[in-house]
């Protein structure tokens, strides 16, 4: 199976979409950092082997697992009853939610309801993306990596974009102009997707997480990427 081949080969290769801050992004050193990708070191070290990380689009993510581009997912993905379908997932390890974010100018948009007769903005394959899809009435724009749609929010070809809180909170943190409206409208827990015969590796991965977590390296991951 997948654990003794990661174990035979002394790494742990893992599928992401880098562009995700801070969960996973280039750094000005093009280096792959962020939480997750902290969280997926220490989760290597306690299965005594190395880490890669492999970047690719998100809505690729789930098909490149299930056929071996790597051995599991890490991507911020939230787990939901319809990928679980197709993968399995490890215990939650983030909580997030969906939320709206405008520009500061913007006063009509104070709620989901009112993104309606709007040009909304998420990235393919998300829950966001799954989210504004039930929704009547609007036009939606779907980008492969989340920054473009906040390039196109500041240039006034969209105007809202819906995408997990921690994500639009970094944004509108360092990018000036822009505002999230409103509290999440959903409830989500993030996982770590693995392919659905892989339970060896599925058990020792929830191992794995509940010692980095007894262990107090998840709360000082925790701390720096969100103090
Ligand atoms: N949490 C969201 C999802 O799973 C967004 C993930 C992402 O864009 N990396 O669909």
């Amino acid at each position: 199976g997948t654990l003794e081949k990661i174990k035979e080969e002394g790494k742990l290769v893992v599928g992401t979409e880098a562009s995700y801050r801070p969960f996973e992004y280039h750094n000005a050193k093009d280096e792959i950092v962020g939480f997750d990708i902290d969280i997926a070191k220490a989760l290597s070290k306690e299965l005594g082997v190395e880490l890669e990380i492999k970047d690719i689009a998100f809505d690729g993510l789930i098909p490149s697992l299930k056929t071996k581009k790597f051995d599991l997912v890490i991507a911020a993905m939230t787990i939901t009853e319809s990928r679980k379908k197709s993968v399995d997932f490890s215990t939650p390890y983030f909580n997030a939610g969906q939320v709206i974010a405008v520009l500061d100018s913007e006063d009509q948009i104070q709620n989901v309801e009112d993104l309606v007769g709007k040009t909304v903005g998420v990235q393919l394959g998300t829950t966001g993306d799954l989210k504004v899809s039930e929704i009547d009435g609007l036009e939606i724009k779907r980008y492969e990596k989340i920054p473009q749609a906040f390039i196109d929010l500041k240039n006034g070809r969209i105007d809202a974009i819906v995408n997990d809180l921690p994500v639009t909170a970094t944004f509108v943190k360092k990018v000036e102009g822009v505002k999230i409206v409103g509290t999440p409208f959903t409830e989500e827990n993030y996982g770590m997707a693995i392919r659905k015969d892989d339970n060896e590796l599925e058990k020792r991965l929830n191992e794995a997480l509940s010692n980095i977590k007894e262990k107090g390296i998840y709360d000082k991951i925790y701390a720096k990427w969100f103090k």
